[in-house]
């Protein structure tokens, strides 16, 4: 898989196709769908139960512009959901003969309203990062290797946004994956329909085709000349479609006249030429929940039910280096706050906030180090934070 991926880079840097998609995601000989065999079959959720999946979002961003707006994020799930609703609103782009065959997957995605710990959440994680670009290692899912531990992969699909090396869209784990490394990781600004995004990965759809690889499907032509994807209603294809391909596209495997499924979200081709999943990949992702699947563990994720330890604050990862307080404990009647963001200190605003939650100072800041005066706060543990939308900067302390 490595090798595939930079022997593509190389051929990309040679011929400047930068906006090619491509995604790693091609699947190991061991993985074989699991969408028609006899067992799960049995068990298969009914078809007209909406599965609903909780999402958390990592982003890991070394510039400002990678930390993607939260408006960003909820984008790219709406757009997510109208796909795999099939209320996408250029599917009227979708030639009539392939139309026929498209679905809606009833499954819908949300961001997680409570964490693994039961604590209430945005399903949003923010963490800073000395890393320019992130390559299709997996080192993103874990801190130990710099990146952001993936959430229990039983209970939550796990996506990353970040940089990528050039010409990396995106890639998913199959299911049966690893727990550790189990999730998706889609380039920043191929994340969402508004935002830092750029043309021609503009409509979020590289997270609706990594998501199909997530729930099992293969990309159509099977990552081989003239292969297959084990699903019936696909045609054959001779290999992936880039750019934006004219109707019908004929190829010497698919001898028929209405030609390949370009617009079939497993292909390669830009945003805009995409717009359906078959009623045969529906069938199969929604596979993966019977029983026997390996997305079973899905139906029972508290991951959108109210939160259930209330008696903590969400833990949220603590940049120490962006934000320091002195002396902590504090005793004096000011303290002392520095503040080491990425992005400088003008223009940003602070709230200090108690453990009940309620914001007990704001100010703005001119320096990067300063005097806060504490001295009304009674004793107690305090939360101090950046508040521009930015930014999630934040550390504690405790007065005396
Ligand atoms: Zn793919």
């Amino acid at each position: 898989m490595r090798l595939f991926i930079f022997s593509f880079i190389l051929f990309l840097g040679s011929v400047e196709l930068k906006a090619q998609r491509v995604c790693s995601s091609t699947s190991q000989a061991s993985y074989a769908p699991t969408a028609f065999s006899i067992t799960s079959q049995n068990n298969n959720v009914p078809i007209e139960q909406v599965i609903t999946i909780p999402v958390v979002v990592h982003v890991l961003y070394n510039s400002a512009t990678e930390n993607i707006s939260e408006a960003q994020i909820i984008s790219q799930i709406e757009a997510l959901n109208a796909d795999f609703a099939k209320t996408n609103k250029d599917f009227n782009k979708v030639p009539a003969v392939f139309a026929k065959l498209a679905a809606s997957t009833n499954i819908r995605f949300e961001l997680a309203k409570t964490n693994p710990m039961g604590q209430s959440t945005t399903g949003i994680v923010r963490k800073k990062t000395t890393r320019l670009m992130w390559s299709d290692d997996n080192k993103i899912k874990a801190e130990a290797s710099g990146g952001s531990t993936t959430w229990d992969a039983n209970s939550y699909l796990n996506v990353w946004v970040c940089n990528t090396v050039p010409g990396l869209t995106g890639y998913a784990s199959f299911p049966g994956s690893a727990m550790a490394t189990d999730g998706i990781v889609v380039r920043y600004d191929a994340f969402g329909t508004t935002g830092k995004i750029a043309f021609p990965f503009n409509k979020g759809r590289t997270l609706t085709h990594e998501v199909g690889h997530w729930l099992g499907l293969k990309h159509l032509w099977g990552d081989q000349q003239c292969g297959d994807d084990g699903i019936e209603d696909t045609p054959k294809q001779r290999g992936g479609n880039t750019g934006d391909p004219v109707f019908p596209k004929i190829s010497p495997c698919s001898p028929n006249p209405d030609g390949e499924m370009f617009m079939n979200y497993m292909d390669f081709t830009n945003d805009a030429s995409m717009g359906m999943f078959t009623e045969g990949q529906k069938k199969a992702m929604r596979t993966q929940f019977a029983v026997s699947g390996s997305r079973n563990s899905f139906l029972k994720s508290k991951g959108l039910a109210a939160a259930w330890n209330n008696m903590a604050p969400e833990v949220l990862p603590v940049n120490t280096r962006n934000l320091v307080v002195y002396p902590n404990p504090v005793h004096t009647s000011t303290m002392r706050l520095v503040v080491n963001t990425p992005m400088g200190v003008n223009g940003k605003n602070f709230a200090i906030i108690a453990s009940n939650g309620q914001v007990v100072k704001t100010g703005h800041i001119q320096e990067m180090e300063q005097e806060i005066d504490v001295q009304h706060l009674s004793a107690g543990m305090y939360q101090i934070r950046l508040t521009d939308t930015e930014s999630n900067s934040h550390t504690k302390f405790i007065k005396n």
